[in-house]
């Protein structure tokens, strides 16, 4: 398509822009629901363009549209653009000016990427086959995110398809990782407090030792993943803290157990709330002590549509600087792009953003966590090409893609 071939040229030519406005976003990094400059930056960068945009949508969210010249379907394509409370460790010039806060998990990438991407398909608008919405959303590493809202006050309101990709650290730039079905797991937490009653060290039996009734609970939940939950069916369940601080000589009288449950279905979901509790109960019974039990769920699994994932794993094969083009495993972490695909066929997939020249490949999350640059300009000509080829396909081929769902 002589349309591609454009739209990869003008993305290289604009690819140092790109690299301007991550790096100026990552100096300056905004929390989850704090975002106030970083949207400000964004809607001011469309309206420059021409964009219809809106503000403030669904809180700090901000959602520009790119009506083409010619009629035809709507595509939305989100970047979310909130940072992490982590102080950066790196020693670069564009470090993070806001002390304690950093963009440690790439959302600078996405923003920087969907920002030159739509200037570069302004340009081609003319020629375009329908319209493309840019959603740029608040708040994705925070529950219950950005997310819910945005798409409460009307950001997929006639859209037909959507698009959105991670730039992902620790996978090789050049790699593009696409998966049907369940790509990323449910994330919950739980809070456990175990009332026992305290007392002597000497005199354990005039206790309710919360310490000895909390490792039991701790073992006992372990059990749920192994002979409970179906084994085709993935869950993980992980106490992150047991707090029951005491000095030496005295027995604890309560103890607190939080942690992290993921899953990719939602009956394994509600399994493992049912019976984490009923093991709790079970175990607090036994020793005659008192608990309470919160089970806060956070987002839902990433479940892609099939039809959407293969267009797309087609699409990136032809994209220069895209050498490898792989069906992955789910991954375990949570991603709140999941309520998109609740409502409109589409899909979610990982660029791989590994600089070759790493020696250490730090996490997502880390405060020396970093991204090869290179990655954005793959990204961009992914959802790019993604998008023209999927307003370019003839209607009925698109109405069939779509009812296939
Ligand atoms: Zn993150
Ligand atoms: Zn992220």
């Amino acid at each position: 398509m002589k349309s591609l071939k454009q739209l990869f040229e003008r993305l290289e030519n604009l690819y140092d822009e790109m690299v301007d406005i991550r790096r100026h976003l990552h100096e300056n990094p905004e929390l989850s629901f704090h975002e106030v400059n970083t949207p400000k930056y964004i809607a001011e960068y469309h309206r420059n363009l021409g964009h219809e945009v809106r503000t403030e949508v669904g809180g700090r969210g901000v959602v520009a549209k790119l009506i083409g010249g010619k009629p035809g379907k709507t595509v939305a394509l989100r970047a979310d653009f909130d940072a992490l409370p982590i102080q950066e460790e790196r020693d670069v010039p564009y470090k993070s000016k806001v002390d304690g806060i950093m963009h440690a998990c790439g959302h600078d990438g996405h923003t920087a990427t969907l920002l030159v991407l739509a200037k570069v398909l302004n340009s081609m608008k003319e020629d375009l086959e329908g319209t493309i919405v840019f959603i740029h959303q608040f708040a994705e590493e925070q529950s219950p995110g950005g997310a819910i809202e945005m798409i409460e006050d009307g950001c997929l309101d006639g859209v037909d398809v959507i698009f959105g990709t991670h730039l992902w650290a620790t996978l090789p730039t050049g790699e593009v990782h696409y998966r049907s079905g369940a790509f990323m797991a449910a994330a919950d937490e739980f809070r456990i407090t175990i009332q026992g009653q305290g007392g002597h060290g000497a005199q354990p039996h005039l206790t309710k030792d919360a310490i000895v009734i909390g490792s039991q609970l701790v073992t006992n939940l372990q059990q749920l993943v192994s002979r409970r939950v179906n084994p085709l069916h993935s869950a993980v369940l992980s106490v992150g803290a047991f707090e029951a601080k005491n000095a030496f000589n005295v027995i604890a009288d309560t103890a607190k157990l939080t942690g992290t449950v993921r899953t990719f279905r939602e009956d394994t979901r509600d399994l493992m709330e049912r019976e984490m509790e009923r093991v709790t109960q079970g175990t607090c019974l036994g020793a005659d002590a008192s608990y309470t039990f919160d089970f806060i769920r956070g987002y839902p699994a990433v479940m892609n549509h099939e039809q959407e994932t293969m267009f797309l794993a087609e699409v990136a094969k032809d994209v220069p600087g895209v050498e490898n083009v792989k069906e992955t495993e789910p991954e375990m972490g949570g991603e709140d792009f999941a309520y998109y695909l609740q409502h409109v066929p589409g899909t979610f997939f990982f660029t791989g953003a590994k600089d070759p020249e790493w020696e250490i490949v730090y996490p997502h999350h880390h405060p020396k966590f970093s991204i090869n640059e290179k990655a954005m300009l793959i990204a961009a000509k992914t959802l790019g090409a993604a998008s023209l080829t999927y307003l370019n396909r003839k209607t009925t081929e698109t109405k069939a893609a779509v009812n296939a769902n």
